[in-house]
């Protein structure tokens, strides 16, 4: 098993592609905590873990509220005894937005996709760093390299901001023992926040530019989010994986 002993923490875990990874990781060995701020999908997540044979706990974790983050980390030290991944995972659309200069929504997008990550960048590493470093994935987007038509600008200066972060963190933690990776998906099933990306009219218009013609699938992009927090990619930090179909390359 990839991550057999390891002790991991998704955020945004209740559902999407967090949901997967955390099925995904704990089948390959790891004890869970999913984090989200939907209990009751959250729990069936975990409870859906346990039932498979795995380790999960539920966390309720804003990603926003640094108080959440420090009882996140301090209860899965409690529990676990460790922590060695953490999947910055939870995010909010930008394509629901009707007015792409809407000030409020600029803020709860930055808070939500860049700041929740840098909370999660913050509480994590030192934790990790008790045990000798450990694997950090931070979800960014296509939208964190190239500008879109319909979606609210901040989503993808969050998204880019993620990126940078990325690298930034992956230069000044090398030494501390921690690996630092972003990952891009593409057009995926729709985020529950979606608005624009949900609607297949558009959907049908972004599909034509993606060279292999279909949408992608949450497990494609939580296998290589495994591969990057697994011990595979010893001598991998400040990457950004594109899992987008070949969008970016065109
Ligand atoms: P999703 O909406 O299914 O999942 C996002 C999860 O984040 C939800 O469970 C939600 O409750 C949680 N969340 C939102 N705000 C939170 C907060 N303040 N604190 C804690 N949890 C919070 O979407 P998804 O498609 O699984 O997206 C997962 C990640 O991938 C996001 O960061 C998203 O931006 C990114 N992404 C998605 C797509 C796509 O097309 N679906 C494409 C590229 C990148």
């Amino acid at each position: 098993m990839r991550l057999d002993g390891k002790v991991a923490l998704i955020t945004g875990a209740a559902s999407g592609m967090g949901a997967a990874m955390a099925r995904l990781f704990a089948r390959e060995g790891a004890k869970l905590v999913v984090a989200d701020i939907l209990e009751r999908e959250g729990r069936e997540v975990a409870d859906g873990i346990a039932a498979a044979g795995g380790t999960a706990r539920f966390q309720r974790l804003d990603v926003t509220q640094e108080a959440d983050w420090q009882a996140a980390v301090e209860a899965a030290l409690a529990a676990f005894g460790r922590l060695d991944i953490l999947v910055n995972n939870a995010g909010i659309s930008g394509s629901a937005a009707e007015d792409m200069f809407d000030t409020e929504l600029w803020h709860r997008i930055m808070a939500v996709n860049a700041t929740g990550v840098f909370f999660g960048v913050k509480y994590a590493i030192p934790a990790m760093t008790r045990t000798g470093g450990g694997a950090i994935v931070n979800m960014s987007s296509i939208s964190g390299v190239v500008g879109n038509k319909k979606i609210h600008p901040a989503y993808n200066a969050s998204k880019g901001a993620v990126r940078l972060l990325t690298k930034s963190i992956a230069v000044q933690q090398a030494e501390a023992g921690i690996r630092i990776n972003s990952v891009h998906p593409g057009l995926m099933p729709p985020m529950r926040t979606s608005g624009a990306t949900a609607d297949p009219v558009t959907r049908a218009r972004m599909l034509k530019r993606v060279p292999m013609g279909r949408s992608g699938e949450a497990d494609e992009v939580a296998n290589a989010v495994l591969f990057l927090v697994s011990d595979e990619a010893s001598y991998i930090t400040g990457a950004e994986l594109h899992v987008d179909g070949g969008y970016l390359a065109g």
